[in-house]
């Protein structure tokens, strides 16, 4: 489905990520893949996964903090990839207090946090990766229902996503003469480094099995297999979507 085509995967962390999930589908299914992590204390780990996947797959470090680190970081991306069809952003970030406490509570600083790692990047990385896609190109990135419905706990996440869903459509409204498109996946919750942080995340599986129409959590390659669709040909006519895989649970009321 991806055959000679050639992407970058960002915010792998280790197995359990949904960015490996789907830097895994994309290699098996025939492309060649860039995962990137966020810093030197990962890199041991994800440098050991690229190796595994199929194809010529390598890691390099990308640290989404600042537009300096980003342009450091695609030093090496581009000398890899000069040409590129798509990329997956996987990356989200807000202190860990932030997702304890009431909403109400929210910090300048956690506010600030979470959209500038969680949402901005996003736009950065889409105007670095915009001048590889000469032939158009598939952009993907990871939201959660939070950002349309009061979740307990999501908090300033919940915000960063509404902000992340509302940036897929400019940037595809953008981005769409030029035949790059840009989704997002909203995905249910499913066990990772990133959800432990979320306070009472048990609970968010528990309401999700029990209440989605298929009556179950979904599982990471249910995702992946979505992120799939979208990075191929196969989707060709979508752009600027929020693609719910979550069993369904965004539909139900009770
Ligand atoms: P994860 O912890 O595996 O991935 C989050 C990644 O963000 C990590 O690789 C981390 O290193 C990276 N990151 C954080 N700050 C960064 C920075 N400054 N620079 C570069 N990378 C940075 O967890 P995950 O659940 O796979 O999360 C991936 C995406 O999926 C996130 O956007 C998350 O909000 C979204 N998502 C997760 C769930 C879930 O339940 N797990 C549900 C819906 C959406």
């Amino acid at each position: 489905m991806l055959n000679d085509k050639h992407g970058v995967v960002f915010g792998v962390a280790n197995k359990r990520s949904i960015a490996f999930a789907c830097a895994r589908a994309a290699a098996e299914a025939g492309a060649r893949v860039i995962l990137t992590y966020q810093g030197e204390r990962l890199k041991e780990g994800v440098e050991q996964l690229a190796a595994g996947l199929p194809g010529d797959c390598i890691a390099l470090p990308c640290d989404v903090s600042s537009d300096e680190a980003i342009d450091e970081a695609f030093i090496p991306i581009r000398e890899h990839m000069p040409h590129m069809d798509f990329a997956v952003h996987s990356i989200a970030y807000a202190p860990r207090d932030e997702l304890e406490k009431d909403y109400l509570a929210t910090s300048r600083r956690g506010f600030l946090a979470a959209h500038e790692i969680s949402t901005y990047s996003f736009t950065a990385l889409a105007q670095r990766i915009a001048p590889l896609m000469e032939q158009g190109g598939s952009l993907l990135t990871m939201s959660y229902l939070g950002a349309e419905r009061m979740v307990p706990h999501y908090n300033v996440m919940g915000l960063a996503k509404a902000s992340l869903e509302a940036s897929v459509r400019y940037l595809a409204a953008d981005l769409g003469p030029r035949n790059i498109r840009v989704n997002a996946v909203s995905a249910g919750p499913i066990r990772t480094l990133a959800s432990s942080g979320i306070g009472n995340f048990q609970t968010m599986l528990d309401i999700a099995a029990t209440r989605s129409p298929l009556r179950r959590n979904v599982a990471v390659a249910e995702v992946a297999n979505a992120a799939l669709f979208l990075l191929s040909e196969l989707s060709s006519g979508i752009t600027g979507e929020v693609v719910y895989v979550d069993g369904g649970f965004n539909i139900t009321a009770l």
